[in-house]
């Protein structure tokens, strides 16, 4: 099997890459569709995993004919300092907990808390002791890349810690969605039923992908509601408040608002900074403290890319032999994301859109309460992403005098750290519009 996959990837990679990172690894085992590969070292394991997982992954689908998952493993005779915890991949396979596949990576430990995940990690560490009593569903929002998935699979870590017998289902909504279309073709709904009720702890990530899926929405209404009469806890991620997922039944997004909607926010400087720190340490990296600097600061809203500027930078300095400086490091890291990628006319756009207001409405005068909100929120938003001057976002919304625009900007900023409502609409605004501009 090794060999073929490697016949594969040695004509999809180039050279240097097979020969660097391919050609060191080597096959484990493979049991049940499950690859597990050896890598020389805890480095090339992470970098096989961020960068190369799907190569081979796909390469492996070839050979045996069916889809296949990899792991990967750092060869036995690396010692592992005592500061890492042991990391699960090393060790036997964990049985399979009902199917919910976690990376093994994502727990409580390994979370950095900031300011701005304090509060969905606290209630994510309530949910977890005590599943099904405080906040259920937990609703977890926020950007791409800020850690939903790693706060929600935490969660599913620490009841398996503390109950090896508990039922956790881990799932994806396009996973979900899939199952249920296989389900109806194989004629065995009741089996996917049966599976998805019973569980104890129903972890279903990026629920955002279920807008406009009637069939999808109306089983996991009945999933839902089974698993929360029975007492059963349910968290759900996703990228935007339930109330901005366009197409989503008004029964489901009063259910997803039955207990608490949390959220994360972009990190700061500091929060980062530790991210980084806490990554190197588990990876056995050494980083001076000027190149966490300088790449914390070059990436400031996606975890994701902040920890592949890091796994970049290590690869960097270890493949061309140059000393970890901020002038070394520099030309491999991309330039920091413009403020001008995001248009006016999509600001405009997407406030009608989620606002439910009309261009005119809001170039209009009307004063009624709706209307004005969105207005304020537009003036916002083009004073946040735009350049345009005071007296040009006037313009643009019908001709207001500067005054006003800075009036309701003052406004939005006060409304959001009065009223929670504000301040998630806000959030779920600027995650679309910064997800759109990518
Ligand atoms: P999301 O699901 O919100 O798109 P993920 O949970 O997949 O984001 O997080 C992206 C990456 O960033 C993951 O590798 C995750 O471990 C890491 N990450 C996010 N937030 C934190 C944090 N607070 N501390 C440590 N790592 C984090
Ligand atoms: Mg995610």
């Amino acid at each position: 099997l090794w060999d073929g996959i490697l016949g594969h990837l040695k004509e999809r990679l180039t050279r240097p890459t097979f020969e660097t990172w391919i050609k060191p690894a080597s096959a484990q085992r493979f049991e049940e569709d499950r690859l597990v590969i050896r890598t020389p070292n805890p480095f090339a394991r992470s970098w096989l995993q961020q960068h190369y997982a799907g190569a081979i992954a796909q390469a492996g689908e070839q050979v045996v004919g069916r889809p296949i998952h990899v792991d990967f493993v750092v060869s036995d005779h690396v010692e592992e300092t005592p500061k890492r915890v042991p990391e699960r991949e090393s060790a036997p396979p964990a049985p399979s907990n009902n199917g919910a596949s976690l990376n093994s990576k994502y727990t409580f430990s390994r979370f950095v808390v900031g300011a701005n995940n304090r509060m969905a990690h606290a209630t994510a560490l309530a949910v977890a002791e005590m599943p099904g009593c405080n906040y259920n569903p937990l609703f977890l929002c926020g950007g791409v890349g800020l850690g939903k998935t790693h706060l929600m699979q935490a969660i599913g870590h620490y009841r398996l810690e503390s109950d090896p017998k508990t039922r956790i289902a881990y799932i994806s909504t396009e996973r979900f969605t899939n199952e249920l279309i296989e389900a109806i073709r194989r004629d065995s709904m009741q089996n996917f039923r049966e599976h998805y009720r019973r569980v104890d702890l129903l972890m279903i990530d990026d629920i955002q992908f279920i807008e406009g899926k009637e069939y999808t929405q109306e089983e996991f209404f009945h999933t839902f509601n089974a698993l929360y009469e029975a007492g059963k806890q349910i968290v759900i991620a996703s990228d935007r408040p339930p109330q901005l997922i366009p197409h989503l039944q008004e029964r489901l997004s009063s259910r997803f608002s039955m207990g608490l909607i949390t959220d994360i926010q972009q990190p700061d400087l500091e929060t980062r900074m530790a991210i980084l720190q806490k990554k190197a340490e588990y990876e056995n990296m050494f980083v001076p403290q000027e190149v966490i600097h300088h790449i914390a600061s070059a990436y400031t809203s996606n975890i994701r890319e902040l920890e592949g500027a890091l796994i970049r930078a290590v690869a960097y300095v270890s493949i061309s032999g140059l000393p970890m400086t901020v002038e070394t490091i520099s030309p491999i890291l991309s330039p920091p994301r413009t403020r001008g990628e995001i248009t006016d006319e999509a600001i405009l756009d997407l406030v009608c859109n989620e606002m439910k207001v009309t261009l005119e409405d809001l170039r209009s005068e009307s004063r009624r309460r709706d209307i004005s909100q969105a207005r304020q929120m537009c003036m916002y938003l083009l004073r946040k992403y735009t350049d345009l001057s005071l007296p040009k976002i006037g313009q643009a919304l019908g001709g207001k005098d500067h005054t006003t625009v800075l009036y309701a900007i003052d406004k939005i900023d006060q409304s959001r750290s009065r009223d929670p409502e504000v301040q998630r609409l806000l959030n779920g605004l600027c995650n679309r519009l910064e997800a759109d501009a990518r």
